[in-house]
């Protein structure tokens, strides 16, 4: 990809701020060619890769080459877009949301520098994946367990910080975080809680500052680059019970909302609630040719054919108790007779117990797999997808609504419809998945239009995303409406005090610094 500066920065400046750049990290890791472009691009973006352009990208290997590159940035007036390991994979890769800001590749701060076996803790730099976490765990043969997400090819913190779910007791994984280490805009070190105090060894346990607690307003943010964290793991339990339903019908998603989501509230169920429609299942049996070869959306009829033949429900609920024996059994039946009272089939029971083996696929085991992607491949040719998510309080009402509300949408584009519903408390996690042909230029454009009017239509009823792509940041958070925006208005104030050059990540979630406030809205 060619070159793209940054607003305002001219191409003799640039080339002096990545020569100053090579001095803190070294030539080699200041990357800036046409193909080092292409390596930091999205993709996997609904479009072309050069709407969201980086100039170059620059990887630091400790917080004090962090701190050195953020005071040269503002020197340079050169704006930086933190990525851990910049696998965002629907939501722009590594790609930064203003054209011409360099990656800051965190990738080379690897390192797990905490596992806590008593206290169930780890630290971690933003590099650490999930596979690494897990394979560290299995090597210190920890009592602990990971919460991953579906697609846990990531990056730890990087996953966390953007408000990643995954479906253990440990499932919201921005509330696992505790104590972070984040270089402000102006180069500053600071720590978050107890970390406060030089070497207090309570900074990951106490989820608290003294005042102002500001962990969390470094998630989803360009107020810092985390540089490390704390993050809270699940003790490894004496046994696990999975409890598979299959749901018949489309509508029956709302008694089955109204049956969990109470045992979920009160704790009885402590496990993030999973419940895919039908497609998440198909998507790991085939390709949609194999099924359907017409280009129009699976009709109702073909999809009845479909769950006939493959003996599913509508909807899959599968369920996972942890904790002692005694205690699970005594919650699966909690469970089962609340589930029974709707659906008379008696649902499918797999027991773990401590010594077993786990199977390679078992995410609510916090096991991480790329599997799940494989509906990428659903339609064919450069496959990819788009999830839009809204977020619904968890009753039978909201979630039916809300499911009309987008059914109607995605049927009026004539594009198949697979929905899940994530119960993480008091809300459900909608997630609305829509796969399509990167080749196919048509089909990007209907899928763009797809999304905008997904957002809209559910904006007007009351309710909005928690994540979006980059294509979509602002008009996402245009629908926080409140007090003509009194969100973002905050959000932007603190942004420019802290930031008065915006060198951090400009337009990230909507939020611009006062000197790019002419970009909001680009492309
Ligand atoms: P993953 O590797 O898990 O896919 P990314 O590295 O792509 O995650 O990070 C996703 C997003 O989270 C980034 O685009 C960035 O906005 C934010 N982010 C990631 N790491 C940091 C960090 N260390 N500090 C601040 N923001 C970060």
């Amino acid at each position: 990809m060619k070159l793209h500066l940054p607003p305002r920065v001219s191409p003799k400046q640039f080339q002096s701020a990545m020569t100053a750049f090579a001095g803190i990290v070294g030539r080699a890791w200041v990357m800036d060619t046409d193909a080092d472009r292409d390596a930091y691009a999205d993709t996997y973006a609904p479009g072309s890769t050069e709407e969201w352009p980086a100039a170059a990208a620059v990887a630091p290997a400790s917080v004090e080459e962090v701190r050195a590159i953020v005071r040269l940035a503002n020197e340079h007036k050169v704006p930086l877009w933190p990525v851990a390991r910049g696998k965002n994979l629907g939501y722009g890769t590594a790609a930064p949301r203003m054209e011409g800001t360099v990656v800051m590749d965190l990738g080379r701060m690897n390192k797990v520098l905490e596992l806590d076996h008593t206290l169930a803790y780890c630290v971690v730099e933003p590099g650490v994946g999930f596979f690494d976490l897990y394979d560290q765990i299995q090597r210190e043969e920890a009592p602990l367990w990971l919460s991953v997400p579906g697609n846990a090819w990531g990056s730890v913190l990087g996953n966390a910080l953007e408000h990643g779910i995954g479906y253990t007791s440990y499932g919201l994984h921005a509330r696992n975080l505790c104590g972070i280490e984040a270089v402000l805009p102006d180069g500053d070190l600071l720590r978050t809680g107890m970390g406060a105090m030089t070497d207090n060894p309570a900074w990951h346990l106490f989820p608290m500052s003294y005042g102002p607690t500001w962990d969390l307003a470094f998630s989803q943010s360009n107020l810092g680059i985390v540089t490390k964290a704390g993050v809270w793991l699940q003790p490894a339990p004496e046994t696990s019970l999975e409890i598979v339903w299959d749901i018949p019908e489309v509508d029956d998603i709302s008694w089955v909302i109204d049956t969990i989501a109470p045992l979920k509230i009160s704790g009885l169920i402590d496990q993030n609630v999973f419940i895919p429609s039908w497609l998440g299942k198909m998507v790991l049996k085939g390709q949609r040719k194999d099924f359907w070869d017409k280009p129009s959306a699976i009709p109702e009829w073909r999809v009845a054919e479909l769950l006939k033949q493959y003996k599913l429900g509508y909807w899959q609920v599968s369920l996972r108790l942890y904790g002692e024996e005694t205690v699970v059994k005594a919650r699966a039946e909690v469970v089962k007779g609340a589930m029974k009272r709707h659906l008379a089939a008696a649902p499918a029971e797999h027991w773990w117990r401590q010594g077993d083996p786990v199977g390679q696929y078992e995410t609510t085991m916090g096991v991480p797999s790329a599997v799940p992607l494989q509906m990428s491949d659903w339609i064919g040719g450069r496959g990819a997808h788009m999830g839009f998510s809204p977020v619904v309080p968890a009753t039978g009402k909201h979630v039916l609504d809300q499911m009309h509300r987008s059914r109607k949408i995605i049927d009026a584009f004539d594009v198949d419809f697979y929905a899940s519903f994530t119960i993480g408390g008091r809300f459900a996690n909608n997630v609305n998945m829509l796969m399509y042909d990167r080749d196919n230029a048509a089909e990007v454009f209907k899928m763009r239009k797809l999304f905008d009017a997904l957002i809209v239509d559910t904006a007007k009823a009351g309710y909005a995303e928690y994540r979006t792509h980059l294509g979509w940041m602002d008009p996402v958070m245009e629908t926080f409406d409140f007090n003509d925006h009194a969100l973002r208005r905050f959000d932007e104030k603190v942004k420019s005090a802290l930031d008065p050059n915006g060198i951090i990540a400009p337009g990230k979630q909507g939020v611009w610094p006062s000197n790019y406030a002419d970009k909001r809205g680009s492309a």
